[in-house]
């Protein structure tokens, strides 16, 4: 343990957490000492699962790594992350469209808290196509999402639809 851990937060949607994300979040315990998975209460978007639904999962996601942190953050992304003490931004990234919107984001955070680093990890191929929207669709149409979440998520999607 050094005395300055390195500490990532990582924030989004999460509706919900899909293998994407663990990916994500797994390659970045290599890279950082902590990882915070921060929950976006963004009231503008209508959720299927809710904000103590998604936190629940992640964390049942992430049972016995100490190195992982679930928290609820509301306003400015990159305010919520100086208060919880990461100097660093994580981001995944999968194709073009990502790129350009992760790219004006980045941009904005930069202009916003100049201090504040975006580190940006690309997906594994197999979680190419993998995103929340997708899976929520094909889940509500009865279609088969097992490889695409964890097991627990799927069977929280089992009892939605
Ligand atoms: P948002 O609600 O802003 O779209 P999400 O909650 O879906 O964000 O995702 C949070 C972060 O995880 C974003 O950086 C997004 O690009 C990344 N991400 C989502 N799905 C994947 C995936 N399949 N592979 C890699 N990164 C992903």
């Amino acid at each position: 343990m050094t005395s300055n851990p390195r500490v990532a937060f990582y924030p989004g949607s999460f509706d919900p957490i899909t293998n994407g994300h663990v990916d994500i979040i797994n390659r970045g315990l290599k890279i950082f000492d902590r990882v915070i998975v921060a929950l976006a209460q963004n009231v503008s978007k209508t959720a299927l699962f809710s904000l103590e639904e998604r936190k629940e999962m992640i964390e049942r996601v992430f049972t016995g790594e100490r190195n992982v942190d679930v928290v609820l953050f509301e306003g400015l992304m990159v305010n919520a992350a100086k208060a919880a003490g990461a100097p660093v931004v994580l981001r995944g990234l999968r194709g073009i469209t990502d790129f350009e919107y992760e790219f004006q984001l980045a941009t904005m955070n930069k202009r916003l808290l100049p201090e504040l680093e975006t580190v940006f990890l690309m997906t594994e191929r197999d979680n190419f196509h993998v995103s929340s929207k997708l899976v929520r669709e094909v889940a509500s149409l009865g279609g088969d999402v097992s490889g695409l979440v964890p097991a627990l998520v799927e069977e929280a999607l089992n009892v939605k639809f």
